[in-house]
């Protein structure tokens, strides 16, 4: 894997990559979201053989080992919301793109076969949610903050315009309820991953490398679902 990761990213998982990983067209620097599912940049063909090759290459052991990340050191107080769609810079061609959606179960299978980054929970647009690394273990999400926080991905194409649909949303706030009961998380500890990176992108120093879940996402709104008296 060409990735550059950041310093809070360093340790982690010791799963091998298949050599048929799709995602090994990384970009310079990683995260969970867009860089951690570029396969979805590569021609439809070349990306369906890299994803079959990648689930014959997985042994159960293999994948149950992707699912893990390092004991916590720090208490969490915070969740850290995504979309799987975001800007990148194309390992090939060196220019910004951008990472569609994609599917639940592509972007979860991506996710847990990459050596480093992971998430806690995945919400597909219709509301179906599913758990990959433990809350109680870290997975690298997000610069610097991974060690506090929870790392929620929702399947959106991050730029705004995709609509984020009630079944997304009201399984969202029914996960967010439940974490913030047993974590006691205040409502300024729901952040969005724009708000806690604001780099930019190395192949292109005008556009900012983390966006989402972008602005269709009605972040106040959700908010005030998940801290209204119920
Ligand atoms: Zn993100």
């Amino acid at each position: 894997m060409q990735v550059t990761l950041p310093p809070d990213t360093g340790t982690q998982r010791t799963a091998l990559v298949s050599a048929a990983d799709g995602r090994r067209q990384a970009p310079q620097s990683a995260d969970s979201c867009a860089e951690g599912r570029t396969v979805g940049n590569m021609n439809r063909k070349s990306a369906m053989i890299g994803l079959v090759f990648t689930a014959l290459a997985v042994t159960a052991s293999d994948t149950e080992a992707r699912r893990t990340g390092n004991v916590r050191r720090e208490v969490i107080d915070m969740v850290v919301i995504h979309s799987t769609g975001g800007p990148t810079c194309d390992a090939r061609t060196g220019r910004p793109i951008w990472v569609r959606a994609g599917t639940l179960e592509e972007s979860i299978r991506q996710i847990e076969a990459h050596p480093k980054l992971g998430i806690h929970y995945m919400i597909d647009r219709d509301g179906a949610l599913r758990a990959s690394v433990p809350e109680d273990q870290v997975a690298h999400h997000v610069f610097r903050l991974s060690g506090r926080s929870i790392a929620i991905e929702l399947i959106n194409d991050g730029d705004g315009l995709d609509p984020f649909p009630d079944a997304q949303l009201t399984s969202l706030v029914k996960l967010l309820r439940d974490i913030k009961q047993r974590r006691g998380i205040t409502r300024d500890g729901i952040r969005r991953h724009s708000e806690l990176d604001h780099a930019l992108l190395p192949c292109d120093r005008t556009q900012r490398r983390k966006v989402d879940p972008g602005a269709a996402f009605p972040h106040e709104l959700i908010l005030d679902r998940v801290f209204q008296p119920h």
